[in-house]
């Protein structure tokens, strides 16, 4: 299926823009164009419906075009369209930190607002070390991300992310060192979070014992990961690490700009995995994807310690920020994305019917030899293909594409198919998707 007939794009235009994280000569030589979304479905400059399959990039998980998100842009467009920072502000962040508080566990209660998940974790990252530094620490400067952990595209995040492709290309970043990833031999095709596995934040010892607590900042891991493929840590992980990190005095950072708002039928991962970090990092699902923010999330004594900083009021107590820190169009499309998961009940919706998900996926279990794993939590899953002729990313790209082709949006990444559907997904939706689903992957197998 061919799609350049159908965009009336010059191929001067095609080459002037540098796409992000896409093939670029492949897309160019056959561009499949988005012109319009609305509920669960893209549709397409052939003007076929397509299912979103990935809630865009796990940031719409209340559908596109939502009648009170757009509502509140195009008000907010209208009364204030920006408000700067540096002694002045606007109503509606402090209500949106107000809101993005009710959805984090008790303790996490300051909210720094960012223009990415890649920024939130920027600012995570320096607020660890700021922190350490305030407390006459300042050698804490290292930080221990985990393999296959996906940090957002900045210096600090690819240091600490753990995706080789996305480091390779870019040589030294912060001095940050990898615990194992938990996509432990043995744990394939478990349903949710793995029986076994959870030995590997042990490995976190053999790290402090190489480096010294007091050289280590932070830990930073998904409490999910996402952009690796879903994997889903085994249980008693999450709470090994905690433990670590309170015994040796080191900060624990969720990065829960996929996990946060209701994609693991909780309201963060934190919640669905009950540990509690230092900071969570968050972006995507804040303001459904519509405009871009972030935010970092902060206990209240990490605050506390910049705040008692001493000297005049009006000195910064830490110079950190973005030009597009708290946008207030950000800020109104946030505060309609939280307040319709709340009136609608999604986190509970997405709760309720992730056993119902968790069986389409695991359905395809045995479909075809070259399904090696099924991972899923929540409305989310992964589906690792077997490598062709040691090629880990070719079958999952061309599975997606043909998914495409059919009527379908999934995210390839690794070796993985992605999914993870709009929270109001209904059963059927779920049913044709997994069965498409199968049919690409027996074509390709
Ligand atoms: N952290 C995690 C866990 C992510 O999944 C992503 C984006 N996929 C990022 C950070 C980076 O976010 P952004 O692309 O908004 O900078």
């Amino acid at each position: 299926m061919s799609h350049i007939a159908n965009t009336n794009l010059t191929q001067a235009q095609l080459d002037a823009h540098w796409m992000a994280y896409t093939g670029n000569r492949q897309f160019k030589k056959d561009p499949r164009i988005i012109t319009a979304a609305s509920g669960h479905y893209y549709t397409d400059a052939d003007g076929r419906q397509i299912f979103d399959g990935l809630s865009g990039l796990w940031t719409c998980g209340l559908g596109h075009s939502v009648p009170a998100i757009n509502e509140a842009v195009a008000n907010q467009v209208k009364t204030l369209d920006y408000s700067p920072a540096f002694q002045f502000g606007h109503e509606k962040s402090f209500q949106l930190a107000e809101k993005i508080t009710e959805f984090m566990p008790a303790g996490l209660n300051r909210v720094f607002f960012t223009g990415s998940g890649s920024e939130s974790v920027d600012t995570a990252l320096k607020v660890a070390r700021a922190y350490w530094r305030k407390k006459g620490m300042g050698t804490k400067t290292k930080f221990i991300g985990r393999a296959k952990g996906y940090h957002g595209a900045g210096i600090s995040g690819f240091s600490v992310g753990g995706i080789p492709a996305n480091r390779v290309l870019y040589g030294q970043g912060l001095e940050a060192y990898h615990l194992p990833h938990t996509q432990v031999p043995g744990t394939e095709f478990s349903k949710g979070m793995a029986d076994t596995g959870k030995e590997r934040a042990e490995d976190l010892l053999n790290m402090i014992a190489m480096h010294d607590a007091s050289n280590i900042a932070a830990v930073i891991v998904e409490p999910m990961s996402g952009s690796a493929g879903v994997i889903v840590p085994p249980k008693g992980y999450l709470q090994r690490l905690r433990e670590i990190c309170d015994q040796h005095n080191i900060l624990l950072i969720f990065d829960e700009v996929i996990t946060a708002f209701g994609r693991m039928g909780a309201q963060s991962g934190s919640e669905a995995f009950g540990v509690t970090p230092d900071i969570i990092t968050m972006a995507k699902q804040v303001t459904n994807g519509v405009i871009p923010m972030g935010a970092a999330v902060f206990k209240q004594e990490i605050y506390d310690t910049f705040m008692d900083t001493g000297g005049a009021d009006y000195m910064l107590e830490i110079p950190h920020g973005y030009t597009y820190s708290a946008h207030p169009i950000a800020c109104a499309a946030g505060l309609a994305s939280l307040e319709t998961i709340r009136s609608q009940g999604l986190i509970e919706r997405v709760k309720q019917m992730s056993p119902i998900w968790e069986n389409y996926v695991h359905s395809l279990k045995g479909a075809s030899d070259a399904i090696t794993d099924i991972r899923n939590y929540g409305f989310a899953a992964g589906i690792s293909l077997a490598a062709v002729d040691g090629e880990a990313a070719k079958r999952p790209f061309q599975i997606a594409m043909s998914m495409w082709d059919k009527g379908y949006y999934v995210r390839y990444g690794g070796d993985t198919i992605q999914l993870a559907p709009p929270f109001t997904t209904e059963e059927t939706e779920m049913s044709s998707l997994i069965d498409a689903l199968g049919e690409s992957i027996k074509k390709f197998s």
